[in-house]
């Protein structure tokens, strides 16, 4: 049998490992908070673990990070990763330090299965889930370096956000305990409200995530209507808006926060315009608890799409705050190093030819019949 990394469990699937090896389901809690709160890898130096453990675990497990193939940081503070998860296939995490808070963006698939028009993951296609340890071993790995970079044994990453390559709600399973992991006090001790799952929609895991762990949820709505939302999201043929919003309520009754947040990316000429700030305040103003977050399209070259100029931006925000809907604007990060939303592209064994479909079908969306598209930068 192969050895096991025990960055894959969480405290109860550890302690269940402990009890298999005839060790007290204790044990685990101690050897989860050497892995986790320290960064300890070698068995052999986790002193107050008992030795009868420490020598059962040798051979038979071990705690490894991801190979890093690359490190970028940018003028701002960021730093990307980019993990070899092997077979040619990449995925990438981001550091992004802020006054009050540090947070750390985690990849949970190699590529997309969604292949939403505006992504450069989605572009890339589906090469296959991440495995909880391989969700872990991102924070895991980010965690621990930084704490020797900046020469401290003080916690440094406070937040995590599941938006990096991939849709955390289609690897469900590998999802959860990793989420246990960075929760649990013995672990990294995040609050449900600083960890962050980000989905465009995966209707009955939203429910499921409600009940086992219902952490903050972001939910990338993109269009207004099913209409435009089935060109830029293809899952909304699936789940089309109304579903979605339904299942946002259901989820606001276990959600740490009293709001659903809703990630909008800004595409010039294709969702920005007035009608379609009218039409998003109608889906959502007094229906549901929510805040609005425009995240200003990150242009990469196979997209064909282009970014809202500033005063669109400004002028679709303001629409929506005129109409009393809590609203931002996120400030891109690490634009000179490629590690801004929807920028990651590790290196993708695309195994589902998404890209091949994207390609053929026209790469630029048609808004609403009701809007008038922009012409580029203006
Ligand atoms: N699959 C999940 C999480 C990863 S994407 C999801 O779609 O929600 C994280 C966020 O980045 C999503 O809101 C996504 O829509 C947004 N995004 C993707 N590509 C982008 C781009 N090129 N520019 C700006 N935001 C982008
Ligand atoms: Fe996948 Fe999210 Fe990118 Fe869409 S935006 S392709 S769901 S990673």
């Amino acid at each position: 049998m192969d050895a096991v990394n025990l960055l894959g469990f969480d405290l109860q699937g550890l302690a269940a490992y402990c009890e298999q090896l005839g060790e007290k389901r204790f044990r685990a809690t101690q050897l989860f908070r050497w892995i986790h709160q320290k960064g300890a890898w070698d068995f052999t130096q986790m002193s107050d673990l008992a030795k009868s453990l420490r020598d059962k675990l040798a051979g038979k497990a071990h705690v490894t990070a991801l190979p890093v193939i690359s490190e970028h940081l940018s003028a701002d503070g960021t730093i990307k990763w980019l993990f070899d998860v092997g077979q040619g296939n990449a995925v990438e995490a981001v550091f992004i330090p802020e006054d009050d808070r540090a947070t750390l963006c985690i990849s949970s698939q190699a590529g997309c299965a969604v292949g939403c028009r505006f992504c450069s993951t989605g572009h890339q296609g589906f090469s296959r889930n991440l495995e909880t340890w391989e969700i872990v071993a991102q924070l895991w790995y980010a965690e621990h370096s930084l704490r020797k970079r900046f020469n401290t044994s003080e916690r440094i990453i406070s937040n995590i956000v599941m938006m990096g390559m991939g849709e955390p709600l289609q690897n469900y399973a590998a999802l959860v305990p990793a989420l246990r992991i960075f929760l649990d006090d013995h672990g990294y001790g995040l609050s449900r409200r600083r960890v962050t799952v980000s989905t465009s929609g995966v209707v009955p895991m939203m429910d499921r995530l409600r009940e086992d762990v219902p952490v903050a949820l972001a939910v990338s709505l993109h269009a207004p209507n099913d209409a435009l939302r089935d060109q830029l999201v293809p899952l909304n043929k699936k789940y089309p808006i109304a579903e979605l919003l339904q299942a946002c309520q259901r989820y606001l009754e276990k959600a740490p926060r009293d709001f659903i947040t809703f990630e909008y990316c800004m595409l010039d000429g294709v969702n920005d315009g007035p009608e379609q700030a009218r039409e998003l305040i109608a889906l959502v103003k007094g229906k549901l608890p929510c805040k609005l977050n425009l995240i200003p399209f990150n242009p990469f070259p196979a997209s064909g799409l282009k970014r809202s100029s500033r005063e669109r931006v400004q002028a679709f925000a303001e629409l929506l705050i005129q109409a009393g809907i809590v609203t931002t604007v996120r400030k891109t990060r690490g634009d000179d190093i490629d590690a801004a939303c929807g920028q990651l592209a590790g290196e993708v064994q695309d195994r589902t030819r998404v890209h091949q479909r994207m390609l053929r079908a026209p790469v630029v969306v048609q808004a609403s019949p009701s809007s008038t598209p922009s012409t580029s930068g203006s």
